[in-house]
């Protein structure tokens, strides 16, 4: 044990000078190595002024976990300090479990997205993946869903991998390996000239056969679940969103089958009907942007507990890039929001995903605030993003809420949340599976 935790201080360490560069590198060994030297402690008290229960809502001030090992073992206002256990006070932070993000693409960073597979090789994406991996542990994002590679086929296996054995700092990922579409669909190489034979974003199925192979030979890769596009491209018209299917129910539900065959699911790129229809009724396990959903399909994500993933963050950041995308993007916005406060008042479960990629990694905590802002309490938001988050990436009973037995994935956030969500932007201090991967700064 007295190993497993001086590894873990080791790690923190180099992590610290990986992470930060410069002088606060320096600072966050400093602090590191302060309490690493002392006789290699095998329990960890951590100590705030308040703590979240994510489950009922309630403050408990002040909070302190008790983790021991990768995992939590009591909580409460005064936990038990074993002999030998490191204490980090916290100070005036609320204590929450650690951020889930249920829609990211590592592989995709600001910029023409279309070009980035065409421009860079997959090497240079995979290296981009990495930092990416590491900016959104940094932000507080402990857990992940990535939705696609874009064209990176299955690389995100070799970094989810390489994060599970403690090589490189992020989240905890469930991956998709590449997205899957059809010839001409959302994502392919469409306006390009057809000589240059420029690949599609994702892996083409046209048949309910080629889906159950491309989801064959995604899983033989290390997927964990498959990102089908379902719907695109998208228009608006005289205030209202069209988007034509690109998958029959039948087809989704040969997809749906064949994930639950490997115990993994479906989640679906689903702007509007009837996509977002024939998602609900094949049981896929979210559906992702959800702009626009009919009364039958809300009906169905409630009976069957399917989360809408809104999205905001991606929209927004498209909407003010620059004066045109203004002038597009504004309709379709305002559209999302007046569906998103009718798909509240139905009462449809919704979890919470950014698309961060396209814009930069590490700030998606805006995906909250948004959510918020156009409707929702904060602890909705909290309990959205922790608890259906946890649940869609098949990790419920182990991430999600700072209970005993769960992972110690545990966050700092300044303030209180519940007074106001932005606090989750500003996150201090960042726990994974028992491993300190952010201390908050000394001169706080
Ligand atoms: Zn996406």
């Amino acid at each position: 044990m007295a190993n497993a935790c001086k590894r873990q201080f080791v790690r923190t360490i180099e992590r610290a000078a990986f992470v930060a560069g410069s002088t606060l590198a320096l600072t966050l060994a400093g602090y590191s190595q302060s309490f690493a030297q002392q006789a290699a402690p095998h329990a960890v008290v951590l100590r705030a002024a308040h703590l979240l229960e994510i489950g009922t809502g309630r403050v408990i001030s002040p909070g302190e976990i008790l983790v021991d090992g990768e995992r939590i073992s009591a909580v409460g206002t005064a936990v038990s300090r074993p002999a030998g256990a490191q204490v980090i006070d916290l100070g005036d932070t609320t204590l929450l479990p650690g951020l889930i993000d249920a829609h990211v693409h590592l592989f995709l960073h600001p910029g023409a997205e279309d070009l980035q597979t065409v421009q860079e090789s997959v090497p240079q994406r995979i290296v981009l993946a990495i930092l990416a991996a590491r900016d959104d542990l940094m932000a507080g994002f402990t857990a992940e869903r990535d939705m696609g590679t874009e064209g990176a086929g299955s690389a995100d296996t070799a970094v989810r991998d390489a994060i599970n054995k403690g090589l490189i700092p992020g989240p905890r990922l469930r991956i998709s390996g590449n997205a899957i579409d059809i010839l001409g669909g959302h994502e392919d190489a469409i306006h390009f000239n057809p000589a240059q034979q420029v690949l599609s974003n994702a892996t083409y199925a046209n048949s309910t056969d080629e889906i159950v192979a491309a989801i064959r030979q995604q899983h033989k890769e290390g997927s964990d679940f498959a990102k089908m596009y379902e719907t695109g491209p998208d228009s608006m018209r005289d205030g209202v969103l069209h988007t034509p299917y690109q998958y029959t129910l039948a087809q989704l539900k040969a997809a749906v089958e064949e994930t639950a065959r490997f115990g993994g699911n479906v989640a679906v790129h689903a702007m509007g009907e009837p996509g977002t229809l024939y998602a609900a009724q094949a049981g896929v396990a979210s559906i992702d942007h959800a702009t626009q959903l009919s009364d039958e399909t809300m009906r169905i994500m409630k009976a069957k507990d399917i989360p809408a993933v809104p999205t905001f963050t991606i929209f927004e950041y498209f909407m003010n890039e620059s004066e045109a995308g203004a002038k597009r993007e504004r309709p379709m916005f305002e559209y999302k929001i007046k569906e998103f406060k009718k798909q509240i008042a139905a009462g449809i479960p919704f979890a919470v995903g950014s698309d961060v990629g396209p814009f930069p990694h590490g700030t998606q905590a805006r995906e909250l605030e948004l959510m918020v802002k156009y409707g929702m309490t904060p602890l909705q938001v909290l309990q959205a993003d922790l608890i259906n988050g946890a649940k869609l990436l098949r990790w419920a009973g182990q991430i999600g809420e700072l209970k005993p037995g769960y992972f110690a994935d545990i966050i700092a956030v300044p303030g209180s949340p519940l007074d106001d969500i932005s606090a989750v932007t500003h996150v201090s201090f960042v726990m994974k599976g028992g491993v300190v991967e952010k201390l908050p700064s000394p001169s706080r």
